[in-house]
């Protein structure tokens, strides 16, 4: 289908040696050849392509930044790449790698005990095991650091008891963590949970109208004992948990970037190629106006999550920072697809072409990893030094 292919990446050999461009390029060329031409039939069937997992862990990108296990070590620019890159073509792809790699496993390389991390990170690294991160509560989606699953000490470990909702991955993942608050002393920890546990049931949420080829599941724990040595040691309250959603905060603020890119460059071949009163759709000032209003956007992104990279990189991170780029970002690749969308005129509501399939990702990304208000909300209590998420606090 020509409406699937995309412009060809330049070959890796034209690049001087960079492992930032390398990355990329292999990410690129997978996701062009291999997962492009079969997403619009997953996402309308709302089902996982379990036969690419393999394709997924022969780019050995699954870990991200983890050095050590079996894991890459990529830069957290690399990371972040991969991230865009995935997201350009299929942003359920996407998510299913970041909710694996940026959250389940950077879960356990941070506060797993060394036992933990020889015996869960290389096995997750080839995607022979999958994971999932289980924060998000029915009743606590952005206050999610008031959850209510409980976890009460017994001779040789705990016993966990709640829900979980909308947990990517859930449905399949072979290693659940799941965070629980201590029954005794009300700390919160994370608790790594397999599949199999008696207790535990995940059901799939149905009806999605983005990420529909991602697996969110709703999690029952009754009475799911998990053992002594299955609890993450190092993890012991919400701030320590933020320390991975930080990372994955710029991750996920890295996939808006990738769907405006795969959108621009999809629209920018239509418009060349589609004729309409005798001249090309691209010989129209105002379509020319939007395509070049939408690359001023990907330009802008980029370099706020460059940015964002290099705050990173030293150190310099803050949770407001983040907090603003995946907003912003955001809220920038809303506009661009939203545009995207009407370049196409009708085919532009057709699912089989990347654009109406990225305009509805795109609403979800606006939600998840924090909402746009809840992140605003963070960097303005980061420069105003008011807190205002909870009325009359
Ligand atoms: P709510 O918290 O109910 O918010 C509803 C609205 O109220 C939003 O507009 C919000 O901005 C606004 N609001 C809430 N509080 C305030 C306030 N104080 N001030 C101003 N406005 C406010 N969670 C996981 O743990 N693991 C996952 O893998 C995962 N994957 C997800 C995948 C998808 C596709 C989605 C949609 C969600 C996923 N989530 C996951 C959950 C996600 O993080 C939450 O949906 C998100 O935090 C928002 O919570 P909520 O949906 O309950 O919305």
């Amino acid at each position: 289908d020509a409406s699937l292919a995309f412009p060809q990446a330049t070959p890796a050999s034209k690049f001087p040696p960079c492992e930032e461009l390398a990355v990329r390029n292999k990410v690129r060329e997978c996701m062009e050849k291999e997962i492009a031409p079969i997403m619009p039939k997953y996402w309308e069937k709302a089902e996982f392509p379990f036969h690419v997992i393999p394709k997924f862990a022969a780019l050995c990108i699954a870990g991200g930044t983890i050095k050590g296990y079996g894991c890459p070590g990529l830069s957290i620019t690399g990371t972040a790449i991969c991230a865009a890159e995935t997201a350009r073509v299929d942003v359920s792809c996407s998510t299913f790698i970041l909710v694996h790699s940026c959250l389940g496993m950077l879960t356990i390389a941070l506060f797993g005990s060394e036992a933990q991390k020889q015996k869960y990170l290389p096995s997750l690294a080839q995607f022979n095991t999958v994971s999932c991160f289980g924060l998000t509560e029915p009743e606590h989606g952005s206050d999610a650091s008031t959850l209510e699953t409980t976890a009460s000490q017994v001779p040789g470990g705990y016993i966990l008891n709640g829900q979980k909702r909308w947990i990517g991955n859930a449905t399949f993942a072979n290693l659940l963590i799941i965070f629980a608050r201590n029954a005794t002393t009300n700390q919160i920890n994370g608790y790594i949970v397999k599949k199999d546990a008696p207790g535990l049931t995940a059901t799939k949420i149905e009806n999605k109208i983005a990420l529909r080829i991602v697996q969110n599941g709703d999690i029952l724990l009754k009475k799911v004992f998990v053992p002594d040595e299955d609890r993450l040691p190092g993890l012991n309250s919400f701030q320590d948990l933020n320390k991975v959603l930080a990372v994955s905060r710029l991750m996920v603020a890295w996939q808006p970037i990738g769907v405006s890119m795969g959108v621009y460059d999809m629209c920018h071949r239509y418009l060349k190629e589609r004729t309409q009163f005798g001249a090309p759709l691209a010989a129209f000032q105002i379509n020319q106006q939007k395509l070049v209003q939408m690359l001023g956007n990907i330009q802008a992104m980029m370099l706020v999550g460059w940015r964002l990279c290099k705050l990173c990189d030293k150190g310099k991170m803050t949770m407001g920072h983040v907090s603003l780029g995946k907003s912003w970002i955001t809220a920038r690749a809303r506009e661009t697809v939203a545009l995207g969308r009407e370049l196409l005129g009708g085919n532009g509501i057709l699912s089989d072409f990347l654009v109406a399939k990225a305009f509805c990702d795109v609403e979800a990304i606006y939600s998840y990893e924090g909402t746009y208000d809840i992140n605003s909300l963070v960097t303005g209590r980061e420069v105003t030094g008011f807190a205002c998420f909870k009325p009359g606090a």
